[in-house]
């Protein structure tokens, strides 16, 4: 019987050695996304009203492919990171996740001047499957959207990786183990500690396509000079998965693109060629066939006219 009760006290602890959860104090709230929304931002924060801001609808007919533009790599993310207590905290504004201090992910490559380590990783979600990502392509809203916060090894700069999330009908199974934590930290002060791998959280690793340009934290204080890189590959999740995002202490916790202005958008894959800007501001369409033909009458129209003048 005290054997038993032993095997128990083992089996008890080892547990608790894994997972913790606590409580934690709430940051002071003088921003949010409903009341204190976006729109009032730049009230309190100045550089939230900046030139440079994210984040930003991609279009996909404007962005530039960048020969020269090296290929990303994601330095450890692969490598068994489930052997990591990562902690889990609810900030009252979204979840974010922090590595342990001995872990030492990194993202080099795509032209940033020195190595980058990543810091927290955090969540951007909406009221409902159809909307919840910050960044958006050709008008496109994904339902949910990771920051990866990286910083430099020196100067302290910020690089984020971005990745988005498409909406399918079936569950994802491979984030199921991760979906069940943020199940425990909807609401704001609580804290979990757990080991835990992210690698399903990553459309692949091998030289993913990505879009990169400058722009800014996407909360106050919208500090501006930050790189981003959005993954052009998405992670499939399903309505009923993102029921733990939607059912929230935070409804919801995006902010809307903003203006582009003079900035450009590297790529480092060969665009679609046959796209257009449409009136639409925000979008790309496709060069229709019946259009181009209708061109082609027009100028052996205006041909023949010419040749029947003379
Ligand atoms: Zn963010």
């Amino acid at each position: 019987m005290l054997l038993v009760f032993k095997l128990q006290l083992i089996f008890l602890i080892s547990i608790l050695n894994y997972t913790s959860l606590q409580r934690v104090n709430p940051l002071p709230q003088y921003w949010d996304y409903q009341r204190e929304g976006p729109d009032t931002w730049q009230q309190r924060y100045n550089a939230c009203n900046g030139r440079a801001q994210s984040p930003i609808n991609i279009r996909t007919c404007l962005v530039k492919y960048d020969k020269n533009l090296n290929p990303l790599c994601l330095n450890d993310f692969m490598v068994n990171t489930s052997l990591y207590v990562w902690n889990f905290t609810h900030n009252g504004h979204t979840i974010v996740v922090y590595p342990p201090t001995s872990v030492r992910l990194s993202i080099t490559g795509a032209n940033l001047s020195e190595i980058f380590y990543l810091v927290q990783f955090h969540f951007h979600w909406g009221y409902n499957a159809y909307q919840g990502s910050e960044h958006t392509i050709d008008g496109i809203k994904y339902p949910l959207e990771i920051h990866f916060v990286h910083e430099a090894q020196f100067s302290s700069s910020l690089t984020v990786l971005c990745v988005l999330f498409n909406l399918q009908v079936d569950d994802n199974p491979y984030i199921n183990d991760l979906l069940s934590i943020l199940n425990q930290t909807r609401n704001a002060s609580i804290a979990i500690e757990k080991q835990i791998d992210i690698s399903p959280l990553f459309p692949t690793f091998f030289s993913p396509r990505f879009y990169r340009y400058i722009g800014s934290l996407t909360t106050p204080p919208c500090t501006e000079g930050i790189i981003w890189i959005v993954l052009a590959s998405t992670v499939p999740i399903s309505e009923n998965q993102l029921k733990i995002f939607i059912d929230n202490s935070v409804p919801s916790n995006f902010r809307d693109p903003q203006k582009l202005n003079s900035r450009n958008i590297l790529v480092n894959f060969e665009p679609e060629k046959n796209l257009e800007v449409n009136d639409d501001y925000n979008k790309c369409i496709r060069r229709s066939s019946v259009c181009i033909e209708q061109r082609s009458i027009l100028l052996i129209s205006l041909v023949l006219f010419i040749f029947i003048l003379q």
